[in-house]
This record gives C-alpha cells, sequence and structure tokens, in this order.
C-alpha cells in the first residue's frame, strides 16, 4: 500500500495517532476517556477511549522518524516542562491581549509539528475531521515541507495559537471537532484541543487579520495568546460557530 507522506508502497502501519496524546492532557478524565464535541451532534459528548487512529495510512519509518521526531519536540518544549524553557508572561495592556511567549524554539521543528496535526487531519478518514479537506493543491505542499523538513517562510502556512479563557462558562475542556472557516473567499481552519486553539491559515489570498500577528517567527518565537472573559467566550462561540454555554463552575 501506498504511504501517505513518502508516497512509497510500504506495508503500513495499523495505528497511526492522528493528535499525539500529549495535546489532550488535562482532557481525560479518571478513566481515560477524552471528552469530544461534535458540532453537528452536540445532544451529548462523546467519549473516546484513546483519541483517534487511522490505519493504513503511514510507514513505520514515516510514523517513527519523521513525525515522532516532531512530537518529541512538541512534547519536551511547549507541551512539556515550562521550566526548562525560556519564556515570557505579558500581562497585557490597552492595545494588547496578554499572552504567553516561547523562546528559542526551532522554528522549522515546531512550525511542522503543528502543520503535521493539520495535514495527519486532512489524511484521516474518521469522519471528526471531515470539515479538514486541503484540497489536492495544498495537501500535497504541506506533505512535501514535512517529508522535506522544510517549514517554509514565516508569512506562508501560518499557525496561531489562542487560549480562550472563559471562567468555566464554555466547555473550553475538550476536544471540538476541527473547522474549516471560510471568509472573503480565503480559507483557515480551526482546532480547539483542551484549552488551546489552534489556528491555520493555507493560502496566500485575503488572509485573515489575525495571521499577522502572533505567527511563529524564524528567531524561535511563539505565543499563545490569552483571551479573557467574555471576549474570550465570544471567541471561542465565533470559532465554534455556535454557543455551546455551560454554568460557571464553583469551585
Ligand atoms: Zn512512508
Amino acid at each position: 500500500m501506498i504511504c501517505q507522506l513518502c508516497t512509497e508502497d510500504k506495508k503500513l502501519i495499523k495505528n497511526s495517532h492522528i493528535i499525539p496524546n500529549f495535546l489532550y492532557r488535562g482532557l481525560f478524565d479518571a478513566k481515560h476517556r477524552l471528552v469530544s464535541i461534535n458540532l453537528d451532534d452536540f445532544s451529548d459528548a462523546i467519549y473516546h477511549q484513546t483519541g483517534f487512529k487511522d490505519k493504513d495510512i503511514l510507514c513505520e519509518q514515516c510514523e517513527n522518524e519523521v513525525l515522532s521526531k516532531l512530537e518529541r519536540y512538541a512534547a519536551n518544549t511547549i507541551f512539556g516542562d515550562h521550566t526548562k524553557l525560556e519564556t515570557e508572561q505579558f500581562a497585557g495592556d490597552a492595545i494588547h491581549v496578554p499572552y504567553i511567549r516561547f523562546k528559542n524554539l526551532d522554528y522549522t521543528t515546531i512550525k511542522l509539528f503543528l502543520l503535521s496535526i493539520l495535514w495527519k487531519s486532512h489524511i484521516s478518514k474518521n469522519p471528526f475531521f471531515s470539515q479538514i479537506d486541503l484540497g489536492p493543491k495544498y495537501a500535497e505542499q504541506l506533505r512535501k515541507m514535512i517529508f522535506e523538513n522544510y517549514a517554509g517562510p514565516e508569512d506562508a502556512f501560518e499557525v496561531v495559537l489562542v487560549r480562550p479563557d472563559t471562567n468555566g462558562t464554555r466547555p473550553t475542556k475538550s476536544m471540538v471537532a476541527p473547522r474549516c472557516i471560510k471568509e472573503d473567499s480565503n480559507t483557515a481552519y480551526v482546532f480547539h484541543i483542551n484549552e488551546i486553539m489552534y489556528h491555520f491559515n493555507i493560502s496566500p489570498h485575503n488572509k485573515l487579520s489575525m495571521f499577522e500577528k502572533g505567527i511563529i517567527k524564524k528567531n524561535g518565537i511563539l505565543d499563545i495568546a490569552i483571551i479573557k472573559g467574555e471576549f474570550g467566550a465570544g471567541y471561542f462561540d465565533s470559532f465554534m460557530g455556535k454557543k455551546i454555554k455551560l454554568n460557571p463552575r464553583h469551585s
């Protein structure tokens, strides 16, 4: 069978994670189930025992060498022990929202890690990722970038991370079925995985203004903007396309 990443005819593995487990951290309940929300059917949260897996999409070499290398790096940096990293917290002012800044990251590895999630979601046959359809042109560009370890210029395939802090009024400790956002003939994609929204820009045409600030920089800077309170709740709602309200948690 043909491996989707190297495109060679090889024996494919039976178990490729679309979203690496460490992105769900804090999302699993005591029974190690992940709460996932399918926006088309929000009658109840769907529980997945171990996240999303596909079979027969990747060969062992691509999984264990190319993609695992990206995942290990992310697991050991922004999803790992932050005390070992150079970070900066900005409290925000009248003009700028607060953010957490990661410094001295490897631009190529961290950007390709995030893009690999988008690309694998495109490859996945799981209906949860049905809105992620990059089309042949962009899918092939991303495949080549990941396979050739080339993250491109800062202003191509931008990734922006945002944390909406809604004071427990929205189900942000969740994974929401990723969405395709079409606006002014631009197409962008958004994932929400355990309190963080991952925005991906694909086409250079009519980019949303959010893809000008906060993109990953070649000097190794990655910012996670924090959007608080009612504004955060509105932000979450607008990208989810509907209002899913919770009662504020009482602690
Ligand atoms: Zn392969």
